[in-house]
């Protein structure tokens, strides 16, 4: 049975924990955090050993969840892998794409797996929606959270807005062509609200927009793909679908909410404008990641979102950063 261990248990590194002792087939029998206090508080409330150090944690487990602040991530990652264990590395993967570069190759080097924790892939929100996402061209994404201090320690480029980079590089199979951007660091040292416009070698182009410091929390992402609009909540896990069918279309039976809104004609073809609201699977994304990851190790595929995967979403990010800081007048 695999053994679970999770370094870091502030605010989403208990959950973690929690989430692992739900997860079958695996023993979630250790976990480390710097701050001694944080640690034997969380050990009481989940019943989870708590190690001394980070080495004395790696020596009871198979997978370590590293769940620490995003300038560590490279270090105990390094540690961990260097020791033979699988990490589930939180996003963004590093903050540099030279670390990440290094953690992949000494992972391939000790033959094991990488996944980051990219949860917006496993929500099911676009696990519904997959399935209508044909030749995406054009993404536009909102991703606004009320200002607090944790995660400011990077840009919210690195802290929200590298989940929709994520996903969007996930849904566009071509390279980026180019990237213009801009943002502001309002409250805190690094930058808190961010716009960037991505254009892709395929001509899909995405508008992605983060901040940290809004009143209304908002994580939408709307896409137009071939003869299809889709807008999806990530945070009330809902998408809904406006679509074009013809009599020519193979017969598709969705379960959810499916109304004929009219006819146009495209194309010489006449087509039906249908509204879906389809069916959303009842999941908990953290939980389904920690079990997807479990399945890779075991069945020796590759994970959902690979170190590789990190790597290119903190490519871009770093592509955004960079022309926001040439562009930045002084
Ligand atoms: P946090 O500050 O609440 O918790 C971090 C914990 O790590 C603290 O308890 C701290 O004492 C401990 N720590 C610091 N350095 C350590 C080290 N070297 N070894 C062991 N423990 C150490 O932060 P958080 O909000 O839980 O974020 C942690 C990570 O999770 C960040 O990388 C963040 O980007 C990521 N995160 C991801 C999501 C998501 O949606 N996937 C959401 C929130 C946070």
């Amino acid at each position: 049975m695999l053994r679970i261990g999770i370094a870091g248990v502030g605010h989403l590194g208990k959950i973690h924990a929690k989430l692992w002792k739900e997860v079958e087939g695996v023993s979630t029998v250790a976990i480390y955090d710097a701050n001694p206090a944080q640690a034997s508080a969380i050990s009481n409330e989940t019943g989870i050993e708590n190690a001394d150090d980070l080495e004395g944690l790696l020596e009871k487990v198979d997978v370590l969840s590293i769940v620490t602040p995003t300038p560590t991530h490279y270090e105990v990652a390094k540690q961990a892998i260097l020791a033979g264990k699988h990490v589930l590395i939180e996003k963004p993967i590093t903050t540099t794409t030279e670390q990440a570069h290094d953690l992949i190759e000494l992972a391939k080097s000790k033959d094991v797996k990488i996944q980051v924790g990219h949860i917006e892939r496993f929500n099911p929100a676009l696990l519904a929606a997959e399935r209508y996402l044909d030749d995406p061209r054009f993404f536009e994404s909102h991703r606004m959270a009320q200002f607090q201090p944790r995660g400011t320690d990077v840009a919210v480029v690195l802290d929200l807005m590298i989940h929709d980079i994520d996903v969007i590089l996930s849904l566009v199979k071509s390279p980026v062509r180019s990237i213009d951007a801009s943002g502001v660091a309002v409250v805190s040292e690094e930058l808190d609200i961010a716009n960037a416009r991505i254009k892709f070698e395929n001509g899909a182009v995405a508008n992605v927009t983060a901040s940290r410091i809004s009143q209304t929390p908002m994580r939408k992402l709307r896409i137009f793909a071939k003869e299809a609009y889709l807008s999806l909540d990530f945070g009330m896990k809902s998408v809904d679908v406006f679509r074009l069918e013809s009599a020519l279309d193979p017969v598709k039976q969705h379960a959810g909410l499916t109304m004929k809104l009219g006819q146009i004609e495209k194309g010489n073809v006449p087509r039906t404008i249908i509204y879906e609201k389809p069916d959303v699977p009842e999941l908990n994304p953290l939980k389904y990641e920690l079990e997807l990851f479990r399945d890779a190790i075991l069945q020796h595929s590759r994970p959902v979102v690979s170190g590789e995967d990190g790597l290119k979403a903190l490519e871009v990010a770093e592509e955004i950063l960079k022309t926001i800081k040439s562009e930045t007048i002084v």
